[in-house]
């Protein structure tokens, strides 16, 4: 019959499309296998993956990606850090930093005044338990900045905002006494110094010591480093609170006791202050007593207020002491 093929052809025909089929299937399986095995993805990929996963985010043409970041050991990691006071001057002197931390905190100084008769204010040398003078130093550079009028054309004015800002990090209560070796800086000076003392009638709530040795904290020896590679005439270190001003030197130094009791009459701070019967060993003061600054330890009133007022007044005090 015309068209018809034979029953034999027929069978070769449906054998050779089968054997066709079974070919074919097996070309896209092994097609679709070579497309979907797990490709070795190299770290940019990687990244721009990630990022194509993010709807609104496509890379720009000019982010490279690099391999790896290494760490600049000079940088400061504060940025990692939940800091209770950050302080920045948007328009005015960057700070000197003098040193840094245990915790790689820097310890900054704001200069203002070019004379050569210099004087210092030191702030927040226990912490965050005496923050507000911290807050006084800041309101005191913000003030000095926006005023430059009240340094003398023969002074230099230097002010430490924050001596122990690991701290001040930590905590704004007795636990933020201490730097991170769990040492009391204002009793790690090398003048006078002790690692231990008696604490009848000295600051006891929580543990605290003089360090392994005069100056070990590099807090203590950047102001330390500071304080004997310049001249500095007068000091102020801030404290808080309330038992008044305290001349440095042991025994007291004269020109300490003059520079206390001109302070006490302008701020009403107590001089002579309120004797607790503790015998402080390693002081900021008597550090620089010993290099040949008048030098007192001033407690502010109370653990909250700055009182600036009275402490602006200070401030002319020790900027025209001669
Ligand atoms: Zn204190």
């Amino acid at each position: 019959m015309k068209g018809r093929r034979s029953g034999k052809a027929t069978w070769l025909v449906t054998a050779i499309w089968g054997l066709n089929a079974v070919g074919l299937v097996g070309v896209l399986a092994g097609v679709m296998l070579f497309q979907n095995r797990p490709k070795p993805v190299s770290k940019p990929e990687m990244l721009e993956l990630a990022i194509q996963g993010t709807p609104s985010l496509t890379p720009l043409p000019g982010i490279h990606y690099l391999p790896s970041v290494t760490p600049n050991p000079f940088t400061t990691p504060i940025e990692t850090y939940n800091t209770p006071t950050p302080f920045v001057l948007p328009q005015g002197p960057r700070p000197i930093i003098i040193g840094y931390s245990v915790s790689g905190r820097p310890l900054e100084v704001y200069r203002f005044g070019q004379g050569e008769r210099q004087v210092m204010i030191a702030a927040g040398i226990h912490g965050g338990y005496e923050w507000n003078t911290i807050a006084l130093a800041d309101e005191l550079i913000i003030y000095v900045n926006e005023h430059p009028d009240i340094i003398p054309s023969d002074a230099t004015l230097f002010i430490l905002r924050n001596i122990n800002p690991d701290g001040d990090a930590r905590a704004h209560s007795i636990d933020g006494r201490v730097n991170d070796h769990g040492v009391d800086l204002n009793r790690n000076f090398s003048e006078n110094w002790q690692a231990e003392w008696d604490r009848d009638g000295c600051w006891d709530y929580a543990p605290t010591t003089g360090g392994s040795g005069p100056g070990s904290e590099p807090e203590t020896r950047a102001v330390m480093n500071f304080l004997s590679s310049r001249h500095v005439r007068a000091l102020i270190s801030y404290h808080s609170a309330a038992l008044g001003v305290f001349p440095g030197g042991e025994p007291w130094e004269a020109d300490s006791i003059d520079l206390a009791k001109a302070l006490s009459k302008v701020t009403r701070y107590p001089y002579p202050p309120i004797d607790t019967g503790c015998y402080y060993t390693g002081t900021l003061a008597d550090y620089a007593v010993s290099v040949g600054a008048a030098a007192v330890d001033m407690e502010l009133r109370n653990h909250r207020d700055t009182d600036f007022p009275q402490n602006l007044k200070a401030l002319k005090i020790l900027l025209n002491w001669k």
